[in-house]
């Protein structure tokens, strides 16, 4: 991955009260209109006319941008090893990492960064837009701003906010619980099963019972990914054909089954035996809800009981986007007695 970097200090003449990274990846956000009229990715060296307030914050931002921003739908592993390693590289000098990235897929960013960087103390804070930087009514503007304060903001000189996150419309959530539920307001992005962090008014609030410690040790990196993963969703009057084909996927060593209510799931004597099967041939099932609210609870209902005697492991309040990223990352680390042994417990916050 190449990228391009600059220095601006926003607190000149004044000195610099802390020292942000901005990491570019592309989406909305940063696009702008050249003049003939073609959108382009915008040019952060002129980031302070865009931006005056930034002069307020007294800040010295590094703008770490990708040579080749992409649409978030574009974003891969690959991506997320660039962005951890940049974080990793830098920890030391910078205060705090804003990661401006599409929204569409921005909560498997968040949820991935936040397992590749064990023992994280310092904020990673990503956000984007629904409209251009460029264009008038454009979101770009307050959620940058805001998502800076937050990232330099300490208590007792330690980073208030020393966890991944992602700050939209106002809200700060955690980044591995959030989830885009919104494409045309600005409100994209929610969090069903874990308290707002902080709410941006004339003041930011700050939750600081929901807010994670900040870690002890120095800071680690992961950045392999093992993409044999597959998630298959219920509907009712689905297939045993289409739950064989999932599950006898090449290759395929996890499956998410994204299942109904509080983790539940046909009882036909043929999906039951499917998924049984898949277990004994060594495939780890995991059960994550189609609620974006509330939690699996295997045995609460007949229907899902008898997953929970088969073998099928609970994701309890887990997102989708949150549980892909974390089985890719602990596959790629782990075996898969290792990756099962893990998958149910929380690393980063991600589920209670
Ligand atoms: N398609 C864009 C992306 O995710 C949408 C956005 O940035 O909001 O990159």
């Amino acid at each position: 991955m190449k990228y391009t970097r600059i220095s601006i200090n926003t607190a000149t003449p004044a000195e610099a009260r802390s020292r942000v990274m901005i990491i570019y990846t592309g989406g909305t956000f940063g696009m702008t209109y050249n003049e003939s009229g073609v959108l382009i990715p915008f040019d952060f060296s002129l980031i302070k006319e865009q931006l005056p307030a930034l002069r307020n914050l007294f800040l010295e931002i590094t703008v770490v941008s990708f040579t080749n921003p992409v649409d978030s739908s574009n974003i891969s592993p690959e991506h997320w090893k660039a962005i951890g390693e940049i974080i990793f590289d830098n920890y030391d000098l910078q205060d705090g990492f804003v990661v401006l990235h599409g929204t569409d897929t921005m909560a498997f960013t968040a949820s991935a960064i936040s397992f590749m960087l064990p023992n994280l103390a310092k904020p990673v804070i990503f956000t984007g837009a629904q409209l251009p930087i460029s264009q008038p009514r454009s979101d770009a503007r307050e959620n940058l701003i805001t998502a800076l304060e937050i990232t330099s903001a300490k208590l007792n000189d330690k980073p208030l906010v020393p966890e991944v996150c992602i700050y939209f419309d106002y809200q700060l959530l955690r980044g591995n619980r959030a989830k885009k539920v919104e494409s045309m307001h600005f409100d994209a992005f929610e969090s069903g099963n874990y308290p707002v962090l902080a709410k941006a008014g004339v003041k930011i609030d700050y939750n600081l019972a929901a807010i994670a410690p900040a870690a002890a040790g120095p800071l680690r990196l992961l950045s392999k990914f093992d993409a044999s993963v597959s998630i298959l969703k219920l509907f009712p009057g689905i297939s045993p054909q289409m739950v064989e084909a999932v599950l006898n996927t090449n290759g395929v060593k996890a499956v998410i089954i994204e299942t109904f209510g509080s983790g539940n799931a046909p009882t036909a004597r043929w999906f039951v035996e499917s998924l049984g099967a898949a277990i004994n041939r060594g495939l780890i099932l995991l059960n994550v809800s189609q609620c974006p609210g509330g939690m699996v609870e295997q045995g609460r209902y007949e229907t899902s009981k008898v997953l929970a005697d088969i073998g099928v492991i609970s994701g309890g309040d887990i997102t989708l986007e949150a549980a892909i990223t974390k089985l890719m990352l602990l596959l790629a680390e782990y075996d898969i007695e290792g990756t099962r042994a893990r998958i149910g417990v929380s690393l980063a916050g991600e589920m209670a």
